[in-house]
C-alpha cells in the first residue's frame, strides 16, 4: 500500500530515477484503489510542471465536417450517415470556406477538417458528388479544401481523415502543419461480432499503428489517442499507450496524445454501455502522463462537464479544440465550454490558459524551416514564444 504522498515504492523509484514507467507498473496504477488516486495524481502533476510549468493550451478552432458518409460503422458514432439519410451532407467548397472565414473573425486558428472514411469505396452516391465536385476521391477533395483554406483564410488545416497511406501522408503534409489519428486501442478482439468495430474495416490496430508509423517517417507532426470505455480491459489502455509511446520513441512525432471518453447516446448501437467513470479517466490519463511525461497529453473538456476542470489534477495539459463558433459535431449533445468559463475554471486553478496553433510549438521549427505557403502562414501564425499571436 502506498501513502497519499508518494506512489508504491518500485514505480516512485523507477519515476524518481527518470525511468520510464514499466508496463506492470502502468497495469498497476491504473487499477489503484480510491485512497491511492491521490498520490498518482500528485506524481502525474509534478511530471507535468516538470514538462510545461504553469500553462494550459487549447486551440480555437472551427469544425469542418467535410463529409459524414463512412464506410465504417463504429457502434458508438453519431457523426457518420449513408447517403439520403437525414442530416447526410458533404460540404461544398463555399461552405467550407464560409465556415473558416466566420472562425477567422472569432479568432480561430485552426480548421478541423473531420470526415467519414473513404466513403466512396461504399457509395456510388458518394463517387457522384466527387465527381461533380470534380475530384477523385474523398482525400483529393479533403487535400484541395485544406489548400483552400491555407491559400485564402489565416486558418490552419488539421485534418482527420482516417486511414492514410505514406502518399497521402505526404501529400496533406504540403497543406496542414499537422494531421490526426486515433488509434483508438490496440485490441483487435473489438472487431468481432457485435463489439464496437465489428463493421468498421479501418479501425484495424495494424493498421493505424502503420499510419502513425508513416507520418512518423515523414516527421509529421501527429495527434492520435485513446478512446476508453468501447470495451477494451484497463490493460488495453496501458498496451495503446505503450504502443504510442514507441512509436514516439522511435520518430518523436507524437505531438498530442488524446484521452477521449466514450459517451453513451440513444441512437448509437452501444447506447447501453456504461460510460468510464470519471475515476477511470483520472487514472488513465495519469498513466499517460507518467508513460510519456514529455508529450501533451489532452482531454476534451466538453466529455467530462461539469466536472472538467478536475482532469488537470490527472496531468494533463491540453484541453484540445475547443470553437466559439461551431458545435462538437462528434457529441453533438455535448457544448464546448464558453472559452471564458474555460479560462475562469483554468486559471482557478494555477494555470495560465493559451492558444495555440493546431501544431503545438515545440513541433513549429518542423514546419517553418521548410519554404512555401505552409510555412509562410504558420511564421505569420506565431508568437515569439510558438503559441497563437492572438492572446488567450
Ligand atoms: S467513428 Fe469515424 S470511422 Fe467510425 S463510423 Fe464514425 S466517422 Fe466512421
Amino acid at each position: 500500500m502506498w501513502t497519499r504522498q508518494h506512489p508504491p515504492s518500485s514505480y516512485a523509484d523507477e519515476l524518481r530515477a527518470g525511468m520510464p514507467l514499466s508496463r506492470d507498473g502502468a497495469c498497476q496504477l491504473i487499477r489503484c484503489a480510491e485512497q491511492d488516486l491521490p498520490a498518482l495524481l500528485s506524481a502525474a502533476t509534478q511530471a507535468r510542471q516538470r514538462f510545461k510549468p504553469g500553462v494550459i493550451t487549447y486551440s480555437r478552432k472551427v469544425f469542418i465536417p467535410l463529409t459524414n458518409l463512412c464506410r465504417d460503422y463504429c457502434g458508438y458514432c453519431t457523426f457518420r450517415r449513408n447517403p439520403g439519410q437525414p442530416g447526410a451532407l458533404t460540404m461544398t467548397p463555399d461552405q467550407v470556406l464560409e465556415v473558416a472565414r466566420a472562425g477567422e473573425k472569432m479568432g480561430c486558428t485552426e480548421a478541423l477538417f473531420s470526415l467519414g472514411d473513404k466513403p466512396e469505396l461504399a457509395f456510388p452516391e458518394m463517387r457522384e458528388t466527387l465527381r461533380q465536385l470534380g475530384y477523385k476521391s474523398t482525400l483529393h477533395y479533403l487535400e484541395a479544401m485544406c489548400e483552400l483554406v491555407l491559400r485564402e483564410t489565416t486558418l490552419l488545416p488539421h485534418p482527420n481523415p482516417g486511414l492514410l497511406s505514406a502518399e497521402w501522408i505526404a501529400r496533406l503534409a504540403r497543406v496542414s502543419p499537422s494531421m490526426g489519428l486515433m488509434l483508438e486501442t490496440t485490441n483487435a478482439s473489438l472487431l468481432t461480432a457485435g463489439a464496437a468495430h465489428d463493421n468498421a474495416p479501418d479501425k484495424v490496430p495494424a493498421k493505424r499503428l502503420r499510419t502513425i508509423e508513416e507520418a512518423g517517417k515523414q516527421n509529421v507532426p501527429f495527434t492520435t489517442g485513446l478512446l476508453i470505455g468501447i470495451g477494451e480491459t484497463l490493460e488495453d489502455r496501458v498496451d495503446a499507450l505503450l504502443a504510442i509511446r514507441e512509436l514516439h520513441r522511435r520518430f518523436g512525432h507524437i505531438q498530442e496524445v488524446i484521452i477521449q471518453n466514450f459517451r453513451a447516446k440513444p441512437e448509437i448501437p452501444m447506447r447501453d454501455c456504461p460510460e468510464p467513470t470519471q475515476g477511470e479517466m483520472l487514472r488513465t490519463i495519469a498513466v499517460a502522463r507518467l508513460l510519456m511525461p514529455d508529450v501533451n497529453i489532452q482531454a476534451p473538456p466538453n466529455l467530462s462537464a461539469p466536472y472538467y476542470d478536475e482532469l488537470l489534477d490527472a496531468g494533463i495539459n491540453d484541453w484540445g479544440g475547443i470553437s466559439p463558433l461551431t458545435p462538437d459535431f462528434i457529441n453533438p449533445e455535448k457544448p464546448w465550454p464558453h472559452l471564458e468559463q474555460l479560462k475562469l475554471r483554468t486559471e482557478a486553478k494555477g494555470y495560465a490558459l493559451r492558444q495555440r496553433l493546431p501544431v503545438y510549438p515545440e513541433f513549429v521549427p518542423a514546419i517553418t524551416t521548410t519554404s512555401g505557403v505552409l510555412s509562410e502562414r504558420v511564421k505569420a501564425a506565431i508568437d515569439s514564444d510558438g503559441y497563437a499571436r492572438r492572446p488567450a
